[in-house]
């Protein structure tokens, strides 16, 4: 029945001059999505909004369901479109609509009309008036309510005749490439992919790095961040994934330092290997999935150790949120199940019993000084051996 849809997207971040470049990105990330989708489509916007067409047959649930993780979208309504906008035969599209769409006519409505092309026959408030009555005409249980109707249904008139009354909620926030690029820290967790997710939600295309440690983790953990990465880039399209050998820094961290500092050290490093390869590929910030106080390394304390090593803003979206909010969004996004599987991550290896909840920063510079004979070589080697994994939906 829909061989069209019309998406409104949410709010505009980027008003004024620069709004067609907002639209532009999403009717191009939209193109991108329905590329690997059954059938041929055509995207276009007009006067502010952008319409779907079906050229071919092609899997309503299949297309609804990728552009529903397009960032930027608020809502997707399914159209019938009618390439004959006479009135006749709006109103046999209308009367079809409601038959077909609603099985149970026991609802109130309202149509509401936009007519674009002024020489039709009626203005949009006749069109309205008078479909209300050719409606309730044809269905005698629908009632009219005009100012909270429980179905709105929409006639637009422009070049072609478009009838709607379904609006699918999409995933809102900005298109993917309208606000710069960041690097995400990914562990096998729960938490950095969702961090990952609702930062790409405001439009930051994503770069990803993870950290390895063979043989204390296994390839299978290397798989499942890659397994991650495929769920995370459904939303975000395809992206670089760096995979760093951290095996050599952790053992020396774990040999010269103490126990207790392990992890805040391990973490340093992390971050600031994270900003080197940021900056190499023009990422403008870090994103962590840390939240305050969910476990030793995420303490106020702790968190202000690790930040101390960057330069670049490191964005924590989740630092507010409570863990069973987290796993939430994580379930919603399709990520929780593969995160729960029980490879083990290359901190979990290391961990201390004891790990210090209040380091002190000038305690842990001092630690770090014992690794200053051969960290440099040890991190040399980690950019020499780092792989990169192109990611793709
Ligand atoms: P997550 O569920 O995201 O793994 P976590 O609760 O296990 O988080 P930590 O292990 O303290 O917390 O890690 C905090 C953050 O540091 C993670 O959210 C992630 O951004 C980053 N991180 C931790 N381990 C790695 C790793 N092996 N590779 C890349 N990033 C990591
Ligand atoms: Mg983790």
């Amino acid at each position: 029945m829909y061989k069209a849809f019309l998406i409104k997207y949410s709010e505009i971040g980027i008003k004024g001059k620069n709004r067609y470049l907002f639209e532009d990105a999403l009717c191009n990330n939209i193109k991108e999505a329905l590329k690997s989708c059954e059938g041929d489509f055509y995207v276009s916007k007009e006067q502010g909004r952008i319409y779907v067409e079906s050229l071919t047959d092609y899997d309503y649930d299949e297309a609804v369901s990728a552009l529903s993780r397009i960032f930027g979208i608020a809502a997707i309504c399914p159209v019938m479109l009618l390439d004959d906008k006479d009135w006749d035969s709006v109103c046999k599209a209308c009367i079809k609509h409601v038959s077909e769409r609603y099985e149970d006519k026991n609802f109130t409505f309202k149509v509401e009309a936009k007519r674009a092309d002024k020489n039709y026959i009626y203005t949009s408030p006749e069109i309205g008036m008078h479909m209300g009555a050719v409606l309730l005409d044809e269905f005698p249980e629908l009632k009219v309510d005009v100012h909270n109707p429980s179905v709105r249904i929409t006639i637009e008139i422009r070049k072609k005749a478009y009838i709607y009354s379904e609006s699918i909620k999409g995933p809102g926030g900005m298109p993917i490439g309208t606000s710069g690029k960041a690097m995400l820290l990914l562990s096998g967790g729960i938490d950095s992919p969702v961090a990952g997710y609702m930062i790409a939600r405001r439009g930051v295309r994503l770069e990803a790095v993870y950290f390895h440690a063979p043989p204390y983790t296994s390839e299978r953990a290397k798989k499942k961040v890659c397994d991650l990465a495929k769920l995370m880039a459904k939303y975000t399209g395809s992206f670089r994934l760096h995979v760093i050998n951290f095996t050599e820094i952790q053992m020396a961290i774990y040999e010269k330092c103490p126990h207790d500092e392990l992890t805040i050290i391990m973490r340093r490093y992390m971050m600031r290997i994270a900003e080197k390869l940021a900056r190499e590929s023009e990422c403008l910030g870090l994103v962590t999935g840390e939240s305050i106080g969910q476990v030793a390394s995420q303490t106020m304390q702790s968190l202000n150790c690790t930040n101390e090593v960057c330069t670049l803003p490191v964005y924590r979206p989740l630092i507010a949120f409570d863990k069973q909010d987290i796993v939430e969004i994580s379930q919603k996004i399709d990520t929780f199940e593969t995160s729960i599987l029980p490879y083990e991550d290359c901190c979990t290896i290391f961990v201390a019993k004891h790990p210090v909840t209040k380091p002190d920063i000038s305690v842990i510079r001092r630690s770090e000084t014992r690794l200053d004979d051969v960290i440099g070589d040890m991190l040399k080697t980690a950019y020499d051996t780092e792989e990169i994994i192109e990611i793709t939906p």
